[in-house]
């Protein structure tokens, strides 16, 4: 029920404008984004990598509108890539293919996340791709197909949650592209996607093996401390290195968690927010976890 409300406000901009404009608000998501601006991001990540954590950019931003709201998306992340080549960051950056034209023209699209492509392997770095909601599902893996195997330096994000999502992955390990595994954020209709919560975790661990097994350097993108157990019972199992795959997590989200994995000598990247369009991203962390909606009610309250 308030997963649905918070998910249903995520997609409300009038509420959206009003909240980004709101400094108190802006300041009460200091949990969960890094900042406004980029300098502020590398901050985190630079404090994240004397901790040795690796971290990934991700500028705040969906569906532009127009080619040249697109083109200013890449120019933004131009200019983190540029950072993290000079300040010698362990950072990727995460893009969402509708900031960078999807809805308007394919071609313009794949044209900019070439440019991205470019910057990244300078900065030794990787374009990582999120995954929206099903709607883009087919387009954004023909886009990270290609693009992965053009230049080597892409992964993908597959949701679990998706009955599709097996299938996903065996294109994307005969491809070669990596993969980063997450249970999936959007709201989704059951003729596509598992309704149960149950199902969903039975359906990553599955995908998770498939991952460690055959994937390339996977990515297990979770906050979920039973299957992050059963990850490490699987490797240690089988031999897998620690170094051959890594755990993510969100920014703000479960730090004892990530120190634990740290301690144990696991590879961990954070993903890290920021700029001014944060309202969609912040929505979807509260609908995630009903504690999250305490929080920001505590802070109001203060
Ligand atoms: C690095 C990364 C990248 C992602 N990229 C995408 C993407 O591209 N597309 C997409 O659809 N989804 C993405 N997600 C979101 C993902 O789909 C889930 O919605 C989110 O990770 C919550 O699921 P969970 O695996 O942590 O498990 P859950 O079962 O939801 O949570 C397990 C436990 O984690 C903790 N937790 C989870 N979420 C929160 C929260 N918001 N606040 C506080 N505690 C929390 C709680 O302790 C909870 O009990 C990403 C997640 C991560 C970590």
């Amino acid at each position: 029920m308030i997963r649905r409300l918070f998910l249903y406000l995520s997609r409300q901009q009038a509420l959206r404008r009003w909240m980004e404009a709101w400094s108190l608000a802006r300041k009460i998501t200091r949990r969960f984004v890094a900042g406004e601006t980029l300098e502020e991001a590398l901050a985190v990540c630079e404090k994240l990598q004397r901790e040795g954590i690796f971290s990934t950019l991700d500028h705040l931003g969906e569906n532009v509108s127009t080619l040249e709201e697109a083109s200013a998306s890449c120019d933004a992340y131009v200019a983190a890539l540029e950072q993290i080549a000079a300040r010698h960051l362990s950072s990727t950056i995460a893009i969402k293919l509708t900031q960078f034209g999807l809805d308007l023209s394919e071609q313009a699209c794949l044209e900019n996340v070439r440019r991205l492509e470019a910057h990244a392997k300078t900065a030794g770095s990787r374009v990582e791709i999120d995954m929206e909601s099903s709607a883009y599902t087919e387009r954004t893996l023909a886009l990270a197909i290609r693009a992965g195997q053009e230049c080597g330096c892409v992964r993908l994000c597959v949701q679990a949650y998706l009955y599709r999502s097996a299938g996903d992955i065996e294109r994307l390990n005969a491809a070669a592209v990596p993969v980063r595994l997450v249970k999936g954020a959007y709201r989704e209709p059951p003729s596509i996607a598992f309704p149960r919560k149950q199902d969903v975790d039975k359906n990553y661990v599955t995908l998770m093996r498939k991952l460690l097994d055959e994937g390339v350097y996977p990515a297990l993108a979770t906050h979920d401390e039973r299957i992050i157990q059963q990850a490490i019972e699987y490797v240690k199992a089988r031999g897998i290195r620690p170094d051959s795959f890594e755990f993510q997590m969100l920014y703000g989200i479960r730090r004892d968690l990530q120190r634990q994995l740290i301690q144990q000598g696991y590879r961990l990247r954070l993903y890290v927010p920021y700029g001014t369009e944060w309202y969609p991203y912040f929505m979807r962390r509260l609908a995630e976890r009903p504690a999250n909606v305490l929080f920001v009610l505590r802070n109001l309250l203060r």
